[in-house]
């Protein structure tokens, strides 16, 4: 394998906990990019255009998608998210590491598409916390939450999809699994320096 760059694709329920774990990382590997997607979701107040998200119309949405713009799309509780491709392609060529904060669909396709990366799927401990932690967020109405828990449970019957699980009931371990799970990875032979080997026993 020419590229060096890991794939990192975090799957859960909504208020499983993805994006503290993602803010999390973004202190502590500085390096690692993000892939920001593109969504037809009303920004979170604090959210920022270009930061958490690219926040556009449906209209637009559908002009990109049919343009062929994402690496991989889906309808995600009522509205439209997608990866855009050029910044994935552009870690990519550059060997970079690149986190996808993506629902099981885009993981799905991320899969069947670029065939490479690491698969992690984040569980809230109980279908009760989860609804706790949806509430106290409080960025979604009760509509909303209801509709993110019913399709929960759907997306908890995908976990067997991905590579490896985690529980986010306490934070600081299930931080701790994740960054080990990264470290781990990154120590594959296929991330290493190709002629590593060559440079080990090359005095001998
Ligand atoms: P997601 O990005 O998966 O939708 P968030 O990261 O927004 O979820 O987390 C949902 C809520 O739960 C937030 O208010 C967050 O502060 C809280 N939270 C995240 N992890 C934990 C945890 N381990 N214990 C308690 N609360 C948590
Ligand atoms: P939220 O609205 O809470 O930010 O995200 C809702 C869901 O959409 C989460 O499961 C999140 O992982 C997923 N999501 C965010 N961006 C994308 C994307 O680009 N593609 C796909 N398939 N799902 C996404």
């Amino acid at each position: 394998m020419a590229n060096k760059g890991l794939l990192i694709i975090l799957s859960a329920p909504s208020g499983a906990g993805k994006s503290t774990l993602i803010s999390l990382l973004k202190r502590d590997f500085p390096s690692l990019e993000f892939s920001i997607s593109y969504t037809t979701r009303k920004p979170r107040p604090g959210e920022v255009h270009g930061r958490d998200y690219f926040f556009v119309s449906e209209t637009e949405f559908l002009q990109l998608r049919d343009n062929a713009f994402f690496a991989e799309w889906a309808k995600v509780h009522a509205h439209y998210y997608g990866t855009p491709k050029n910044q994935v392609l552009e870690s990519l060529q550059k060997g970079k590491d690149i986190i996808f904060d993506i629902d099981v669909q885009g993981a799905k396709q991320v899969r069947a598409n670029l065939k490479k990366g690491v698969f992690i799927f984040i569980f809230p401990p109980s279908l009760k916390e989860l609804k706790n932690r949806l509430q106290k967020r409080q960025t979604d109405d009760p509509q909303t939450i209801e509709l993110r828990l019913k399709n929960a449970i759907e997306e908890i019957k995908e976990a067997h999809f991905f590579d490896y699980w985690i529980i986010n009931d306490k934070l600081e371990q299930a931080y701790s699994q994740l960054k080990s799970i990264i470290i781990a990875e990154k120590l594959k032979p296929c991330y290493q320096p190709e002629n590593l080997i060559e440079e080990i026993i090359k005095d001998e």
